[in-house]
């Protein structure tokens, strides 16, 4: 709000407003002066009368009928409502009337002073009392001075001298006057403009001050809201934290714990028996062996890295796989700390683990097929050589008796080398069905032993080798609870080894007893086996030196088999050998005594010949089942010799068919494996219809569970082929004998 400086007025709308204040200000005044001037100027009328009675009348008029009546009747418009809108016009008026009266008396009695006086209270009236405005109070006062000067000089004619000094007086006090007046209205306006503008900050204080309030509320509103929804996020994310298995952990710069879930608190004690909470330093309360390794994983997070490790922790209580997701904390740009996410992978590892153990075990197997095969080839081949070479020089008309002999013996002899080969496979897969049992039975050990030195001595000796006998069991002690048949394998195993990897020297046999245990020993002077090699070799299909395979006979199955049998005896089987020296094979079986068995015969006896085998039998209605001429001819040889009569049938549908046309047969001889039907479905199809009929099952397989699947079939026998025809012959008195 800015005023003219000369005029000091306000623009139009201040101006309005400090005209409206400054008249409600200076009413009181205003009737006060009024009223006392009024008072004044009439009191002076009685001096007017003392010195000038001329004038007395003139003068009371002035002063009784214009100038007080004129006085009073601006007092009392000062309590009517037009007043305020002209109250400045009236001071104007009143005080250039009242002035005018002064220089009047003035003017007719210029000798007298006091006159001058009343003109100079007549200013100071106007310019300080009644409270004109500083402009018309300038131009009343110097109307009045005109009007003086004009009525004196045209009325009085005064000396010049005395004008000027009259008029210096006036003129002064006009000056003196409008300075003052100036000057009042000046801080009068200003404090009124100073007032207004408090007035105005107050308003805005004021204002400002319910905003503010106003503010206040709505931020403290919006506050409370964000607390709560903070308060809801807080108890969700928590409960995922802590809910979770998985281990949740963050830390500061100074790998302070800056939050752990209970999880990962239980797990850590457990493991490390060290309870973690907030402010707990990580590094610190890990063992010290620890240390190195986790302490540059947190500083790689809080080197702004994020990553992943997977871990095996010893926890005591075996492994545990870990997998720890490092990811930094970053407030503002800059890394303030970490958050770790640990999860147990000990399930996927060992899966992984398993997987990868199980894809080497298939590599290794598919390894061992190849060898096994290439093996095979040569161990099969190799009697097959025998037999055919051996049969075509039969067909020389030639031959003395001697040599037919000769030759059929090596036929047989690569017949047995084969037929073992197979059983050895047979076995295998027994074991590894599970199929093999324990047959235990009480046995003399030294027997045994002597068994096997007697029968492999002739072997022995053929080869240029010792063969002795170190350590028998005292008598007493010889007879133990144990499988004979499965002994007797191993050492058989054992001894041929001895004798097909050794050139020169020693074999020695023995057993001792230790502790609750014998040990058998079987020592060599051959070849020796590589140490990598010493445990391997009791693999299956494994030979000690893969490149050397074909060197010597073999399928690397027996030790797997012995090992096998130890096993399940309760024994074990190990060697000590030493490359080029020699070898020596230990096994143990578990010293049982005691007699719960009575031992049976292991054979038919001796002296049985296929004469006693066959008599008492004749008159059988045989049925054949068999696809294979050749087998079907042996078996029709065989039986023939009981006098049968022999039917024979091509194919399993074949069979039953011959069977229900004829069901007064007594014994069929079925093959397993036959086109279309096979022998196991035939069998029965036919057990459905009969009960008594003999059904023996003869198969080529020899493989694990076949006789089971014979027996469930309705098979009331079980023979492999290649059919021996004493085992036949006994196998059929046993069911017609009488
Ligand atoms: P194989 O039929 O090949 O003899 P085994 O399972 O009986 O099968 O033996 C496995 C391998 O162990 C043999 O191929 C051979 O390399 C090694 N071995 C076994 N016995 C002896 C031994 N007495 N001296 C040297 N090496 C042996």
């Amino acid at each position: 709000m800015t005023y003219s400086r000369i005029s000091l007025i306000f623009p139009e709308k201040e101006e309005k407003l400090f005209l409206e204040n400054y008249f409600s200000e200076s009413l009181i005044q205003v009737r006060v002066s009024f009223i006392l001037v009024s008072f004044l100027y009439s009191i002076f009328g009685y001096l007017d009368f003392l010195m000038f009675p001329e004038y007395a009348v003139l003068f009371h008029i002035i002063r009784y009928l214009v100038v007080v009546p004129v006085l009073m009747l601006v007092f009392f418009m000062s309590f009517t409502t037009v007043f305020r809108r002209i109250w400045q016009w009236l001071l104007f008026v009143s005080l250039i009337i009242g002035g005018s009266g002064i220089s009047v008396m003035i003017m007719l009695v210029p000798e007298n002073y006091a006159y001058y006086a009343g003109m100079m209270l007549i200013f100071s009236a106007g310019y300080f009392f009644i409270k004109l405005r500083f402009l018309l109070a300038t131009i009343a006062g110097w109307i009045i001075l005109i009007l003086y000067n004009i009525g004196v000089i045209f009325y009085a004619h005064p000396e010049t001298l005395t004008l000027i000094n009259t008029n210096f007086f006036f003129i002064s006090a006009n000056i003196i006057g409008m300075f003052a007046s100036y000057n009042i209205e000046f801080y009068a306006r200003r404090n009124f403009f100073l007032n207004h503008e408090l007035d105005k900050e107050k308003l805005l204080v004021e204002y400002n001050n319910r905003n503010l309030e106003k503010t206040v509320e709505e931020r403290t509103n919006e506050l409370v809201l964000a607390k709560e929804a903070a308060e809801t996020i807080n108890a969700n994310v928590t409960a995922i934290l802590e809910g979770t298995q998985n281990n949740i952990w963050a830390f500061n710069r100074n790998y302070e714990i800056l939050y752990i879930n209970h999880v990962f608190q239980t797990e850590f004690e457990r493991t490390f028996g060290v309870w973690l909470e907030p402010g707990v330093n990580l590094i610190r309360s890990l063992p010290q062996a620890l240390q190195p390794i986790w302490k540059p994983r947190y500083d790689r997070v809080l080197n702004n890295e994020p990553f992943t490790i997977e871990d095996a922790i010893d926890s005591g209580k075996g492994t545990v796989y870990i997998q720890v997701s490092f990811n930094p904390i970053v407030k503002k740009g800059e890394v303030v700390g970490g958050s770790c996410f640990g999860s147990d992978i000990t399930g996927r590892k060992l899966a992984e683990i398993e997987l990868k153990r199980a894809k080497e075990h298939a590599e290794e197997s598919d390894r061992l097929k190849s060898a096994f095969l290439a093996n095979m080839s040569h161990e099969i081949r190799t009697p097959m050589n025998g037999i055919l070479g051996f049969s075509e020089l039969l067909k020389n008309p030639g031959l003395t008796g001697d040599q037919q002999m000769e030759y059929i013996g090596i036929i047989e002899k690569s017949g047995a080398r084969m037929l073992n080969i197979i059983n050895d496979i047979v076995d295998i897969s027994r074991i590894e069905a599970g199929l093999m049992k324990l047959d235990l039975k009480e046995s003399d050990i030294n027997k045994q032993i002597e068994y096997i030195y007697s029968f492999f001595k002739p072997e022995v000796e053929a080869k240029g080798l010792e063969f002795v006998i170190k350590d028998f069991l005292p008598e007493k002690e010889s007879l133990i609870y144990t499988d004979r048949e499965k002994t007797y394998a191993i050492l058989t195993n054992l001894v041929k080894n001895a004798i097909k990897y050794t050139k020169e020297g020693t074999i020695e046999l023995g057993c001792l007893k230790k502790d609750d245990f014998l040990e058998f020993y079987v020592k060599d002077t051959g070849i020796g086996i590589p140490d990598d090699r010493q445990e391997a070799i009791f693999e299956r299909f494994i030979q000690a030196d893969i490149a050397d395979k074909m060197a010597r006979q073999g399928a690397g199955l027996g030790l797997s088999i012995s090992k096998a049998y130890v096993e399940m005896s309760g024994g074990k089987i190990w060697v000590e050998s030493k490359e080029g020296t020699g070898s020596v094979f230990f096994f143990t079986l578990p010293y049982r005594v005691g007699s719960i068995v009575k031992p049976v015969p292991e054979a038919l006896p001796d002296q049985t010949s296929e004469n006693d085998l066959i008599s008492g039998i004749s008159g059988l209605k045989i049925l054949i089942a068999e696809d294979d001429a050749t087998s079907e001819l042996l078996l029709e040889i065989i039986v023939k010799m009981l006098g049968s009569i022999v039917l024979k049938a091509r194919s399993g549908i074949e069979a039953v068919e011959i069977f229900h046309d004829q069901p007064d047969i007594d014994l069929i001889l079925m093959d397993i494996r036959m086109p279309g039907m096979n022998g196991y479905e035939a069998a029965r199809q036919i057990r459905q219809v009969n009960k008594q009929v003999v059904i023996i099952a003869q198969t080529a397989f020899g493989m694990a569970g076949d006789m089971e699947k014979a027996l469930e079939a309705g098979c009331n026998d079980y023979i492999t082929k290649p059919v021996n025809s004493f085992r036949l012959l006994s196998m059929i008195k046993r069911h017609f004998g009488k």
